[in-house]
């Protein structure tokens, strides 16, 4: 049966990482108090904060949108071959973002009543309107992503390369260090028997950024240690970027395991020092957890709401 739990159970991961660096009390809003906040009789406090968590934003959407759509594309085609054109794929991408557009501007009750199954733009929910600059941004990217995507190495190897054999895709894996559990989305791995490589893909929706690699790191450690592959050297990282149409492949070393290593050992003490007692996970009380200083973060964040009352 399922079981009701009063605080959820401690994982690490890369995002989870980030919202602590970004601001202790979203990270707290985030990781704590939306807990619970799917339940008919959970507290305010809870039912908003989960609300919020669920809300997203044109740059998110969009890229959760390739991301499915690259998944799927790539799931039909190794079953039947078929590879649909561009001009489909772009359409596919904008009724997505269509649909996300409706919800937010004519369904804003539901979605707050049911935000699981409507959808929220902060954009609309914070100002109303998208601004006009971030529509034309989407809108380049929605003209070049699908193109880029064809003609990406990753998936000329899929159509061309007989010795690829695919491993799996976007699929939610979860590995133990130190007792912690991790987890790990991989967006695509297949091997190349032929080199004898296993080869880890990210696709990229935005610029490229210096914790790509870290990203790339985490996954080549899941690899060495779930999926038992030996040396480092039977592993290549690819980072494909959809918006230039250009990749980056790298030959990680021992020393970027060491690194990511590292960067999650210290990680899993910060976060802890956010806790009341470490073997439930109950968190210490919200005000405990600072508010960032940065006002500029506060602009973008899901929470602001929640923030001008707590
Ligand atoms: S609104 Fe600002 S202070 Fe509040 S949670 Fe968001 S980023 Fe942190």
């Amino acid at each position: 049966m399922f079981e009701i739990k009063p605080y959820p159970e401690f994982s690490w991961s890369l995002s989870r990482h980030k919202a602590l660096m970004e601001c202790p009390r979203k990270y707290a809003y985030e990781y704590y108090i939306s807990h619970n906040g799917w339940l008919r009789d959970s507290n305010i406090l809870a039912k908003d904060a989960y609300r919020f968590k669920k809300m997203t934003n044109l740059e998110i959407l969009f890229g959760s949108a390739v991301h499915d759509l690259i998944l799927s594309v790539i799931g039909n085609y190794l079953k039947t071959g078929f590879i649909p054109p561009e001009a489909e794929l772009i359409q596919r991408l904008r009724s997505t973002l269509n649909a996300a557009f409706k919800d937010s501007k004519g369904r804003a009750q539901m979605w707050s009543e049911r935000p699981n199954h409507f959808q929220m733009l902060h954009e609309i929910y914070y100002n109303g309107e998208l601004p006009q600059d971030k529509v034309d941004e989407i809108q380049r990217r929605l003209n070049v992503s699908m193109g880029n995507f064809l003609k990406s190495k990753t998936f000329t190897d899929v159509k061309e390369n007989s010795n690829m054999q695919f491993v799996e895709a976007e699929r939610f894996r979860f590995m133990f260090i130190d007792g912690v559990k991790i987890f790990i989305v991989m967006d695509f791995l297949y091997r190349d028997r032929n080199e004898g490589k296993w080869i880890i893909v990210d696709w990229k929706t935005g610029k490229e950024s210096f914790e790509d690699r870290h990203q790339l790191a985490l996954y080549a450690l899941y690899l060495q240690r779930v999926l038992k592959v030996k040396s480092i050297e039977e592993i290549v990282v690819r980072n494909e970027y959809l918006l230039t149409g250009t990749n980056k492949t790298y030959q990680l070393t021992d020393v970027d395991l060491e690194k990511v290593h590292e960067l999650f050992g210290m990680s899993v003490v910060q976060m802890q020092r956010y806790l009341d007692d470490i073997i439930t996970n109950q968190p210490l009380e919200l005000n405990q957890f600072p508010k960032t200083n940065t006002i500029k973060k506060c602009g973008r964040c899901n929470y602001k709401e929640l923030c001008d009352m707590y």
